[in-house]
């Protein structure tokens, strides 16, 4: 045990000299630099199996007892990392929604972890809680959303559209839900059957169940449908339910579909209900001089939820809530217990979300958004559209590929054998074969798609979220998918033949 006098001289196991540090540190920044001037030619995973990556971490080594060097363990880490990741910095990557991480924001967050700013209390961030307030500006102005608005970060969208569910709950069924609970509270949601799954958890966690998710059939161009939407309203109130909220989307995940806005704005205030957009992925295209008009209408929505890693191409985790009065948020999670003595004149953002300790996950963001302006923003965007848009084009001339979709910067298709492709009894084998089209894909890490459900057809997704893609990059995929579907034909047809 050591003694008080020891701990005059405290030499700590955690502390490094300044020395050491920077050594460790330019160390790093090199090799980081290194890695992503290799990245574009590097695969994008090398699909390794779970087995095979804890083997090569030692995954059942026990804890150390005892402390190593640190130039060596950040070797070691930076090692394992760019040799067995998978990669969404890469130019070919374009699955999910997942962006391509601006380097400023690299540096960001690792002068926010040295500050180590607590964002949850305006005393312990003074700076950092402004810098995060003007960023929640900046993405307002930028949608075109009142920049009097409440906002803050969270980890992503999930968070951000489960904070703005929270806002909505309290706002329209009365803050004493908050303790009384919901009971019986027959509140009832709406949203497209496009939407995403963040809906059922915000309405698990928040104790409504998901029995009070109304799901709303999606026309042909996957919006919402107004007519059915209006319809079950009016079915609900009639039966004693409590319509709250509408959920809009601004760019679903399978298409990019823009639910129509303004209508939805109108219906929510012949209603009294709350308009909340889920624009997680799409949202932001509001600055792109073509899509724009899809937008109209976004400013009057009473909450968004926006994602700053995609689209602002932040580095995990950022993610965030836009409401249109800020008393929503205090309204939905403000508590004041005796042991908190901070003042009222600044934002407090414990007193506005869920978390109470809070990184400073502005910050990168901030930076970003100074590093390449509006215009730059509109630029970037734009361009991951019209790649997109070529990558339909490019598919829609091909003999051998059906282009299903394209929505923003998504693009769906799928490979047809050009034998199969007026015949219509093949749907079971055609998605098979896509299906298992898709997983070699991916384990190859040439170029990186998820998936999606067009009208039943399993469709191959491509969602350029990456300012790193040029048309080059796009253009190579077409024989890649066309040959591995070829391959795969042949190899299926061989197999089922007796
Ligand atoms: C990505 C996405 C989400 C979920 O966001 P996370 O950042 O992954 O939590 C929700 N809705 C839409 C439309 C999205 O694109």
């Amino acid at each position: 045990m050591s003694q008080a006098n020891d701990v005059i001289d405290r030499i700590s196991p955690a502390a490094i000299s300044s020395d050491e540090f920077r050594r460790a540190g330019h160390r790093l920044v090199d090799q980081v630099a290194e890695f992503l001037d290799l990245l574009p030619a590097s695969p994008i995973t090398r699909g390794e199996s779970p087995s095979a990556i804890r083997e090569t971490m030692d995954a059942a080594r026990p804890l150390p007892r005892e402390g190593s060097p640190t130039t060596d363990l950040l070797d070691r880490a930076a090692t394992l990392l760019f040799d067995h990741s998978l990669f969404n910095g890469h130019p070919s990557f374009w699955g999910y929604i997942t962006s391509s991480p601006a380097p400023i924001g690299m540096l960001g967050d690792f002068l926010a972890s040295a500050v180590n700013a607590n964002c949850g209390a305006w005393l312990l961030s003074p700076m950092a809680s402004e810098i995060e307030a003007q960023t929640v500006r900046w993405i307002a102005e930028m949608l075109g959303y009142p920049t009097g608005c409440g906002g803050l970060f969270v980890s992503g969208g999930n968070m951000a559209n489960l904070v703005c569910f929270l806002a909505a709950r309290a706002a329209k069924a009365g803050s004493d839900i908050r303790s009384r609970g919901v009971g019986g509270a027959r509140l009832r949601a709406y949203c497209s059957s496009e939407t995403h799954t963040w809906i059922q958890k915000a309405a698990d966690i928040s104790g409504l169940g998901t029995d009070s998710i109304r799901w709303i059939p999606a026309d042909e161009e996957f919006r919402m449908d107004m007519e059915v939407l209006r319809t079950r309203i009016l079915a609900d109130i009639e039966t004693g339910d409590k319509p709250f909220l509408v959920i809009a989307n601004a760019g679903t995940v399978s298409t990019g579909a823009v639910d129509p806005l303004g209508r939805l704005a109108s219906l929510c205030r012949e209603f009294d209900l709350w308009l909340h957009v889920d624009g997680a992925y799409g949202a932001l295209a509001a600055i792109a001089p073509e899509p724009a008009a899809l937008f109209a209408g976004l400013s009057e929505a009473d909450s968004i939820a926006v994602d700053p890693h995609k689209w602002l191409y932040a580095p995990l985790e950022a993610g965030c809530a836009l409401v249109r009065d800020v008393s929503s948020l205090r309204g939905a999670f403000a508590y004041h217990p005796p042991y908190y003595h901070f003042g009222v004149e600044a934002i407090n953002y414990f007193d506005l979300g869920p978390q109470n300790s809070r990184g400073f996950r502005a910050l990168k963001v901030w930076l970003a958004l100074q590093q390449v302006g509006r215009d730059g923003y509109a630029q970037m965007i734009s361009d991951d559209i019209g790649l997109s848009r070529a990558m339909y084009e490019c598919i829609a001339e091909n003999p051998e590929l059906e282009a299903l979709s394209q929505g923003l910067s998504i693009t769906t298709f799928r490979y047809v054998p050009p034998d199969l492709r007026m015949d219509s009894n093949f749907g079971d084998y055609l998605n098979d074969l896509n299906r298992e089209l898709l997983t070699r894909l991916q384990r190859g890490g040439k170029a990186y798609l998820s998936n999606a459900i067009i009208g039943g057809k399993y469709a191959l997704r491509a969602c350029i979220v990456n300012f790193r893609t040029t048309l080059q990059d796009v253009k190579e995929l077409l024989p890649l998918v066309v040959r591995l579907g070829k391959d795969l034909d042949g190899e299926m047809r061989r197999q089922s033949e007796p």
